[in-house]
């Protein structure tokens, strides 16, 4: 029987799986492989929050291939040698992936490819991550789409998706060993990860569970729900969606196969969040340099402000002195994660109060959340400053009190997270100011409404150069 090395990236599945699916279908043994080599996605190399995820999904997936006779090969340091290294090791033929689209990798994947074929080795990559590829959605004119709701129409044409790929029932075994887990050093040194095991568990099966309860929850009031940081109101399957321990075609199955009209229309709002991840794929595949330099030309000398450290600190660490800002970045400390309307509300203060330019908050963001995605953190990030696509326009400043009064308006988020503001009561928790302050928890680093208006100001000169 022919061997083939079945690579496995973001993709730690078993079920959906077009590259293994293909390599068993071949007739091949699959070998299933795992190479850790974060320098090659550099300067975008995982954060601590995904290395946390990745070494538990990894365990995760070692064990649904254990069950079913196989065996996961961990490998560090170069792909292209360790490729080379396990085809001369187990004399195999051919080598399948599915593919993933962050410019440093889809150099480095084109490259290794070539090289593949060049050596009369087969190389095959599967589509598995999106709804679909980055380059077949396009507009009228033949060029990716710069705004979201016409991407998004033509992107649902493509739904409902094939039927999601049934896992293989058993592989066939092989002898070859790889590394350690741990010597991959995927966990961090300190321990502020500790709050990440108690609201986590990552791995496929979970994910599907995830999902079923989701299915049947939350979904229902999904529409007005997914605004409340008090509630649990998404799917929270992000981190999942991330490293493929989820497909979106199983996702989508979930809630369209045997869905009534009605169930379809609930349905809806959360396929196009979905369709909102395709959208940061095609943008980030259509204009790779989106990751450090903006969309739009014009913000290129946008006068962003001088860092003050003590400042940035402050945001990052949730001691600004704005309940709502410092909920969602203590959130993002103590679980990996924060809510979406929160994330909005803490960029839109970095990038418009703070004006700091957005790649400080988009790398620490990077750093900090399970599931820091390149094209989404991109998007999310060029979206708030102004800058991207589909941008909401630089002079919607969020403002983070009736942000807060609106869709925390118990503040039952704020109390979780900010315990020093748990006693004060709902019209009082979003302005701490407004009963005197209190002690222990810090006054506002800056003035709302100046700094505001220090934006406005700042904008209206970058239009005049336009
Ligand atoms: C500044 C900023 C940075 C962000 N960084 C990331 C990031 O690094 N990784 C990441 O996955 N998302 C990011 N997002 C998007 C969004 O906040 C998260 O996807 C969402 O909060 C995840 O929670 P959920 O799984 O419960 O979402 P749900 O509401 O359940 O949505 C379902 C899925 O759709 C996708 N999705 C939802 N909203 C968006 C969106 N606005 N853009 C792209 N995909 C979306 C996610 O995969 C999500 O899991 C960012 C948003 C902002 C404003």
């Amino acid at each position: 029987m022919s061997t083939a090395l079945v690579w496995f990236r973001r993709d730690l599945r078993i079920a959906d799986n077009p590259a293994l699916c293909a390599a068993v279908a071949a007739g091949h043994t699959p070998i299933p492989v795992y190479i850790h080599a974060p320098h090659e996605e550099q300067p975008w190399e995982p954060g601590a929050a995904t290395r946390w995820w990745l070494h538990h999904s990894l365990l995760a997936l070692a064990a649904d291939l254990k069950a079913l006779g196989s065996g996961l090969v961990l490998c560090r340091g170069d792909t292209a040698l360790e490729l080379d290294r396990l085809i001369e090791q187990t004399g195999a033929c051919a080598v399948y992936w599915n593919r993933m689209y962050d410019p440093a990798l889809v150099r480095r994947d084109a490259s290794i490819k070539e090289g593949l074929r060049g050596r009369g080795i087969e190389a095959h990559s599967h589509a598995a991550h999106l709804i679909a590829e980055p380059w077949e959605i396009k507009n009228g004119s033949g060029e990716p789409y710069r705004v979201f709701t016409p991407f998004w129409r033509k992107l649902k044409t493509c739904l409902p998706l094939p039927e999601p790929l049934p896992a293989p029932t058993s592989l066939t075994p092989h002898e070859v060993s790889g590394v350690e887990l741990d010597s991959l050093e995927l966990l961090p040194r300190i321990d502020w990860d500790q709050g990440f095991y108690g609201a986590w568990s990552p791995g496929s099966e979970a994910a599907r569970e995830q999902l079923d309860e989701f299915a049947i929850g939350a979904l229902e009031n999904y529409a007005q729900g997914r605004d409340r940081p008090d509630r649990p109101g998404t799917s929270r399957l992000s981190p999942a969606l991330h490293f493929g321990e989820i497909s979106p075609r199983q996702v989508a199955d979930r809630l369209l196969r045997k869905a009534s009209l009605a169930q379809r229309e609930l349905a809806e709002p959360y396929l196009r969040e979905l369709g909102w991840r395709d959208f940061g794929h095609h943008l980030l595949y259509h204009f790779p340099h989106t990751t450090e330099q903006p969309l739009q030309s014009s913000f290129a000398d946008f006068p962003w402000a001088e860092v003050d450290p003590a400042q940035l600190s402050a945001w990052q660490r949730g001691r600004t002195g704005i309940p709502i800002v410092d909920a969602g970045m203590r959130q993002l400390w103590a679980t990996g994660w924060m809510h979406n309307r929160v994330r909005m509300i803490v960029a839109s203060f970095l990038t418009k109060n703070l004006r700091y330019h957005w790649l400080h908050g988009a790398r620490w963001f990077w750093d900090t959340l399970v599931d820091a995605d390149l094209a989404a953190n991109t998007q999310g990030w060029q979206w708030t400053a102004g800058s991207g696509a589909d941008a909401a326009p630089y002079f919607r400043i969020f403002n983070p009190i009736t942000q807060g009064e609106r869709f925390d308006p118990l503040g039952s988020y704020v109390r979780k997270y900010v315990p020093e503001l748990a006693h004060l009561p709902a019209e009082h928790i979003h302005q701490p100011w407004s009963v005197g302050g209190v002690r222990g928890y810090p006054k506002p680093i800056l003035d709302l409404k100046h700094s505001r208006e220090a934006a406005l100001a700042a904008y209206s000169e970058l239009r005049k150069g336009i």
